[in-house]
């Protein structure tokens, strides 16, 4: 070893141990260099993004139903052309329910769309079992067109969302159950044509339409537990003088909460929007599966 790799060995060792005397043997942080200096004004500016390049795509989480179908959803309030104003309502009223129907479903208008009686306003004439009736994005009938009125739709409007099960049943023959979405108790089923209704513990009411009312799974006063099977989804439908005119094949299906338009309004028990609490509770379905 010279002299001088003597040297410089020896100022490497002493180099090191002082930084292991520094606590935790960190190294020290460098000198703050002081604030930047102002941009040079004729220094290129940062780049611009290129107007044909696309934007980055934000992470989204892709749920598919059991046949690979991805799932989407029109955002809330967002109804067809010509149908209806809709209510914009985010809440989530029920995050823990269960989805009404066992399989796949859809919802969308059954008045405004293929087989309804106003599609023709949307060019979509033809019947109920067209293709783009049983596939995604859903959209929401809340609030669509209706001569009845309620809290949330007080020009009148749909009182619930439509709900196409998994096949168009028409076409397939097949059956789909609508289960009990809580844990409740059936009500007012005597005397009722072509609704059945379940009760929750802490009064929240939820409503069945158009099941196959012959064929039930359930009886009046009966209490059913969540995910219990209730009725299979039909197209059972009076009119109001009592004549037996059917539906297209869904489920209708309402929620019933406490609800105030405002803090100066007494809340009333009425039909709330159901759209992302059923949202919310497909999405889960999908995830589990
Ligand atoms: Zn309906």
């Amino acid at each position: 070893m010279t002299d001088l790799q003597k040297v410089l060995l020896a100022l490497l060792l002493s180099l090191s141990l002082a930084a292991c005397d520094q606590p935790g043997g960190e190294v020290p942080d460098p000198v703050d260099p002081g604030p930047e200096e102002p941009d040079d004004p004729m220094e290129p500016g940062p780049i611009e993004p290129d107007p044909d390049e696309p934007d980055p795509i934000p992470e989204e989480e892709f749920l598919e139903d059991s046949e690979g179908r991805e799932f989407s959803y029109v955002p809330v309030g967002d109804l067809l052309p010509n149908s209806g104003p809709g209510h914009q309502d985010t809440t989530i009223y029920r995050p823990d329910i269960l989805f009404p129907l066992e399989d796949a479903a859809f919802l969308n208008s059954q008045v405004y769309r293929y087989g309804g009686s106003q599609g023709s306003l949307n060019g979509m004439e033809g019947w109920q079992c067209e293709t783009s009736n049983y596939d995604y994005p859903w959209q929401d009938t809340f609030c669509e067109s209706r001569s009845r009125s309620q809290i949330m739709c007080p020009d009148g409007g749909h009182e619930g969302v439509d709900i196409r099960p998994a096949t168009c049943i028409p076409e397939s023959g097949a059956t789909h159950w609508a289960v009990a979405v809580e844990d409740g108790r059936i009500v007012g089923l005597d005397g009722s044509k072509y609704t059945v209704r379940l009760q929750t513990e802490d009064g929240t009411l939820y409503r069945y339409l158009h099941l196959k009312m012959n064929q039930l799974a359930v009886a009046d006063g009966q209490f059913v537990t969540k995910g219990q099977r209730i009725g299979k989804v039909s197209n059972d439908f009076y009119n109001s003088a009592g004549d037996l005119v059917p539906t297209t094949y869904h489920l209708h299906f309402e929620m019933y909460q406490n609800y105030a338009p405002d803090e100066e309004t007494d809340p009333v028990f009425d039909q709330v929007n159901p759209y992302m609490t059923l949202v919310n509770a497909y999405e889960k379905k999908l995830r589990a599966q």
